[in-house]
């Protein structure tokens, strides 16, 4: 099987004027389709960068990006990136924002705004399409920028703490959406989050990176019965607390390793 994404000894450096810093280091990684993966590790360990050089925004210093085998050499409309804040246009309505993807792309067919339309309505925000972003809870903003990422049918979705900026418990009720949305979609993803807990909830696979420089510290599978569960449901089984401590200690050790 092809991964839908494969990085292969990654690695950048980001130059200024008075020094160079290597932020990530000979990363090697592939993800397989259907696949949710969650980066977790210090602020400062290259999470960010990861994403953006997979979007295609940022050119690795040295190794490669392969997106369904294609080598990247800029943004292609085969991956979503979804960011902590939303970026939704408060002069556009709710619809106009979740269509700007589908406009960019000139892909907006009557049949695609429907589809967006319909997406609006599974994410629970029918009858808010005409309304605009100020109107709107922070939770209800970012599910309106989910369907922006889903509207243009990505097969890869990068999400960059994208829950981080909400209360708690509008946070677990996102997960859960966000989670069961794209297992139904069969959506490849991968999520940065700096909380162990949510990673362990919502992935298939838990990468966990050092810092200075940014490398893979170690990978932990999730097992079966904590990936069946809801996000929400998956912190009450049995082995989730253990999970948690293990790789507690193990970023912890990263720490003082450096
Ligand atoms: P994370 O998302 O894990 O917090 P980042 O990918 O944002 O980490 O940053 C990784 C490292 O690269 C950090 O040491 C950060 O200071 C550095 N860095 C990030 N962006 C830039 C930039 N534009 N210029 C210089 N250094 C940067
Ligand atoms: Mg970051």
């Amino acid at each position: 099987m092809v991964p839908v994404v494969e990085l292969k000894q990654l690695t950048h450096v980001y130059v200024s004027d008075r020094k160079a810093s290597l932020a990530v280091e000979g990363l090697d990684l592939a993800i397989y389709p259907g696949e949710f993966v969650s980066l977790v590790g210090p602020s400062g360990c290259g999470k960010t960068t990861i994403l953006s050089m997979i979007a295609g925004l940022l050119t690795p210093t040295q190794g490669e990006v392969l997106i369904q085998g294609q080598s990247v050499a800029g943004p292609t409309p085969e991956v979503g990136y979804m960011l902590q804040q939303d970026y939704l246009f408060p002069w556009r309505t709710i619809l106009q924002n979740a269509l700007i993807g589908l406009e960019l792309t000139k892909r907006l067919t009557e049949d695609n705004r429907q589809r967006t339309i319909s997406l609006l309505e599974e994410m629970g925000l029918e009858g808010t399409q005409d309304g605009y972003p100020s109107q709107l809870s922070g939770g209800m903003r970012q599910r309106v920028a989910l369907v922006r990422t889903l509207a243009t049918d990505p097969d890869l979705l990068l999400l960059d703490e994208p829950f981080s900026a909400l209360d708690y418990q509008t946070k677990l009720q996102l997960e859960d959406l966000i989670a069961g949305t794209l297992r139904q979609k069969e959506k490849t993803a991968v999520l940065v989050t700096h909380d162990l807990s949510e990673a362990i909830a919502v992935s298939d696979r838990v990468i966990l990176l050092a810092s200075h420089p940014g490398r893979i510290k170690r990978t932990f599978d999730i097992p079966e019965h904590i990936r069946q569960a809801q996000p929400l449901l998956a912190r009450e089984q049995e082995g989730f607390n253990e999970l948690f401590h293990e790789v507690w200690r193990e970023m912890e050790s990263s720490e003082h390793a450096d």
